[in-house]
């Protein structure tokens, strides 16, 4: 049975984020989208002040810099013995909370980011314990990571992947192009899909970790973006690029065994309600500045009938983002225990996207004129602009409308 209580901890984790978010990182937004960056300075005071309001366990498995999924302590220190594990659940309340705060800070925090569920689901002890060991210590130098899987021609059809990765002695050569990847410019670690041979399709998917500076790994042009422009989007490059054996993800048994691509796919079952939840946290903040206006501006002062047709449709966007929470959390819960999720993981996340982008222009268009206004204390243009990219980026709402639909349909007995 799903229990929507938060623990102590995610409640403590939820109010310290949107406190920091509140007096902290909203009167800087628009600063930083004009900048198109988050200053280091800045994440680093805020990784502190997150881990002293929130506790260090939860913000670190917040972050998800942990070797394991459950390796933070402090979320769950709350949670009687013996129950599952709550660390997904913790993770999208963050990211909600977080992303209510700004979407773009979120992705711009340091840490393994989309990198690490491939890295965590399919490594070896050694290779977790090597690639998330550098984010133990990060007092001197910030570290991200990044997941390189989109090509120019392979974005929803995720098998046509044509990177190539050949072995060659201790090595494997990989050649090809990857672009929109969230921190992939300074990443100090990518993990990038390569084909061994096209025309295998998803079996012939190969995941490896590159580091920064192997020769013949190059950074590209970095996007200019309607939304998130202080989230770096970058093109990554491979010519000729040697990977040593070791940063092949799984190792020789993931080879042997084609996993790939089930590794791609897995990041997602992780992933795609945390995109849920940071839709629904953009969506809450339009649904919020727009309640405050619409009962400032008309509950005193205009005609009943007026505000009730109003405040019904706002009823209309509150209830889409509770039912959106609802999914997210039904897809963490099955994650948490380690279940089967990727159907409810894909409706969580269309779901979630489409009612986040219809709670801004709703808002907008509640707010009339005021709502189309940009300036320190307007971020209602910025929620708008930011909250499309939730319905595209790690797949498209249409294709987790596919995926939920082949899973319906493969579920159904034959009669
Ligand atoms: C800000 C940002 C950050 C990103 N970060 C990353 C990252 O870190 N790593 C990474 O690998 N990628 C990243 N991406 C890429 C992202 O995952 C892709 O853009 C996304 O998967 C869609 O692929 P596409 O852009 O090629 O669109 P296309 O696949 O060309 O789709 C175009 C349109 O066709 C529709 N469509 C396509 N196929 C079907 C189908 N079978 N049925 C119905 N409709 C279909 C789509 O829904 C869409 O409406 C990022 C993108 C953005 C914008």
């Amino acid at each position: 049975m799903i229990d929507f209580q938060l623990t102590d901890k995610q409640r403590q984790l939820k109010d310290a984020l949107e406190g920091l978010g509140r007096h902290v990182v909203r009167p800087q937004s628009l600063a930083w989208d004009r900048d198109h960056t988050v200053s280091e300075a800045f994440l680093r005071q805020f990784m502190g002040m997150a881990r002293a309001f929130a506790g260090e366990g939860s913000a670190e498995r917040f972050l998800g810099t942990g070797e394991e999924p459950g390796a933070g302590h402090g979320a769950d220190r709350g949670a009687p013995r013996g129950k599952p594990s709550q660390a997904n659940r913790t993770a999208a309340v963050g990211a909600e909370a977080l992303a209510w705060c700004d979407a773009a800070l979120l992705l711009a925090m340091p840490g393994p980011g989309l990198g690490g569920p491939p890295v965590r689901s399919t490594g070896t002890p050694e290779q977790r314990q090597r690639f998330f060991g550098i984010f133990k210590d990060m007092s001197q130098e910030l570290r991200w990571g990044a997941y390189g899987l989109t090509e120019p021609g392979a974005g929803s059809d995720v098998a046509a992947i044509r990177t190539t990765c050949v072995k060659d002695g201790d090595a494997w050569v990989l050649n090809g192009r990857k672009c929109y990847i969230t921190n992939g410019a300074r990443a100090a670690w990518t993990v990038i899909f390569a084909t061994v041979d096209h025309r295998l399709g998803r079996a012939g998917h190969r995941a490896f970790v590159v580091e920064k500076g192997t020769p013949g790994f190059s950074v590209g042009k970095i996007e200019d973006k309607m939304g998130l422009r202080a989230s770096e989007t970058a093109e990554l490059v491979l010519e000729d690029c040697r990977v040593p054996e070791a940063n092949l993800l799984g190792g020789a048994d993931a080879h042997a065994s084609k996993e790939g691509f089930m590794t791609a796919m897995k990041t997602f079952d992780t992933t795609r309600p945390l995109v849920g939840a940071m839709a629904c946290g953009i969506g809450r903040a339009a649904y919020e500045h727009a309640r405050y206006f619409v009962r400032e501006r008309y509950l005193l002062s205009r005609p009943i009938p007026r505000y009730a047709a109003l405040a019904e449709r706002l009823a209309r966007v509150g209830r889409r983002l509770e039912a959106a929470r609802a999914l997210v959390h039904h897809a963490v819960y099955l994650a948490d225990l380690e279940q089967q999720n990727a159907k409810e993981a894909s409706m969580a996340k269309a779901y979630a996207g489409q009612a986040a982008v219809h709670a801004c222009t709703e808002a907008i268009d509640l707010c009339g004129a005021h709502g189309t206004l940009a300036g320190s204390d307007q971020l209602l243009e910025k929620w708008f602009r930011d909250i499309k990219v939730f319905d595209i980026f790690e797949g498209t709402g249409n294709i987790q409308r596919v995926v939920i639909a082949k899973r319906i349909v493969s579920g159904l007995k034959a009669f």
